[in-house]
């Protein structure tokens, strides 16, 4: 049970949060994101230089908040706890000293600084837990032996050495009746130092807790129903997917939908183990299955997604589709400088890779770097939408592209980049940002304007 940072935010949702766990007769392991707000406090701490004075009133803060969470009424559940969480404080305070004092903020201090959030809101889970009569004990990732490369702040579990790790001391505890509360979003090198698996990665640490266990299925709980047909924001008629497979679940999430964290299906689908999304508003209400289903004949396409912010960095060489080394010599360029590529297509002239419109200054400085020697000339589009439509029907329905297509042109929409075939799920396109509406409103409509 995958519990969010909004999920954890008031004291209303800990209640809700309790009862669901509470009602739970299964055995089962709790895992935990920061408090809403948690996360982004610390990163936003540390991003510029500090006095000594903002740290003490920052740690004020961040500690007074979570002991607010705790049960209100004195006793040896709270106790524990506050002693606790003021030994987290200190540690923290430790470290954010070091980088004030240093100025210095490596991906490896700011990986163990921004840990500090799910190891509080362990704490607090556990102890809410306890209050409610059951047997719960706080995990950290770390000392469970949660492995992953050394990629700070996007980093991968090394599953086998997760599975030889974790699965001992987790089903120990679930055999005497223990709840596990395992902090999420962060692991540990080989070598012994922690690191980040991406922003809202909790959902990730509980697929790899799941495939170190074989818990089955992994419910993450959070503040809506599950994936949709469309975002009900821009589409009215939007309504609710009660099933997905793997694939479709794991582009939707790449491609805008902030439902689950698109890793997360990987160790989930190792494993045969079901995802299912969860809204703690609503806990008896069914949410979307995540699974290896069988195809449904009316599957042909579940959803539509977007990114909204998306810019076209082309870079053209007469010949470039002879030149070896073309495309891997501008991918390397971005991602040494850290910019993550949604999407590429080539032609003879021309390499197209869609960014993320905050890299363009970035993607600017290194591709120009490269120009002369990589490539003639380089241009950046800003101000694009990417449009994803999923399904597992994709693959093997004929005219399916020719439906998306024709119905976004009937709007008069442009489509100026396609992706298509690498994905058998998916297939994505960008459009003019202020299109983007239409155009899905327009997809929407395609296939389902009649369920409406
Ligand atoms: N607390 C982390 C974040 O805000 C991880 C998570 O929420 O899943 O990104
Ligand atoms: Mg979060």
């Amino acid at each position: 049970m995958k519990f969010g940072g909004t999920c954890l935010g008031s004291e209303d949702m800990l209640d809700r949060m309790t009862k669901v766990v509470k009602a739970e007769k299964e055995r089962k392991i709790v895992v935990v994101s920061a408090s809403a707000g948690v996360t982004n406090s610390m990163k936003d701490f540390v991003a510029k230089p500090r006095h000594e004075k903002e740290i003490d009133d920052f740690l004020l803060a961040l500690k007074g908040k979570h002991v607010d969470m705790l049960p209100k009424k004195d006793g040896h559940s709270r106790k524990e706890a506050l002693e606790l969480i003021e030994t987290k404080i200190t540690k923290l305070e430790r470290l954010l000293y070091g980088v004030t004092y240093t100025e210095e903020l490596t991906p490896r201090t700011n990986d163990l600084i921004l840990s500090f959030g799910e190891r509080l809101s362990a704490i607090v889970v556990s102890s809410l837990l306890k209050h409610e009569g059951l047997e719960a004990v706080s995990m950290e990732a770390d000392a469970l032996g949660m492995v992953t490369n050394d990629q700070h702040g996007n980093a991968v579990a090394i599953l086998d050495e997760c599975e030889k790790n974790m699965a001992p001391p987790l089903e120990s505890a679930l055999k005497k009746d223990i709840v596990p509360v395992v902090t999420g979003f962060f692991g540990i090198t080989k070598s012994g130092h922690v690191t980040t698996v991406g922003r809202s990665g909790t959902d990730y640490t509980a697929a790899v807790v799941a495939y170190t266990t074989r818990a089955n299925p992994i419910e993450i709980w959070k503040e809506v129903d599950g994936f949709m047909s469309a975002d009900p924001k821009l589409v009215k008629g939007a309504f609710l997917l009660d099933r997905l497979s793997y694939e479709e679940a794991a582009e939707l999430a790449y491609f805008g939908a902030q439902v689950l964290h698109p890793r997360a299906v990987q160790p989930a689908r190792l494993k045969g183990i079901d995802i299912v999304i969860k809204n703690l508003y609503k806990p008896s209400s069914p949410g979307t299955i995540i699974g290896s289903h069988r195809l449904a004949r009316d599957d042909i396409i579940k959803s539509v997604s977007y990114l909204p912010n998306v810019a076209t960095l082309k870079v053209y060489d007469t010949g470039a589709g002879y030149k070896s080394g073309f495309l891997a010599d501008i991918t390397a360029c971005l991602h040494k400088a850290n910019i993550n590529i949604f999407s590429a297509t080539t032609s003879q002239t021309c390499a197209a890779l869609l960014i993320d419109e905050a890299d363009i200054p970035n993607a600017k400085k290194a591709v120009k770097a490269i120009i002369g020697t990589v490539g003639e000339n380089f241009e950046v589009k800003s101000g694009m939408a990417l449009i994803c439509t999923v399904g597992e029907g994709f693959g093997m329905t004929k005219g399916i592209a020719a439906r998306v297509f024709n119905a976004v042109a009937a709007k008069d929409v442009n489509v100026d980049l396609i992706s298509a075939g690498a994905s058998m799920v998916a297939y994505h396109f960008t459009v003019d940002r202020k299109d983007l509406k239409n155009a899905v409103v327009a997809i929407h409509d395609e296939f389902w304007g009649k369920r409406i």
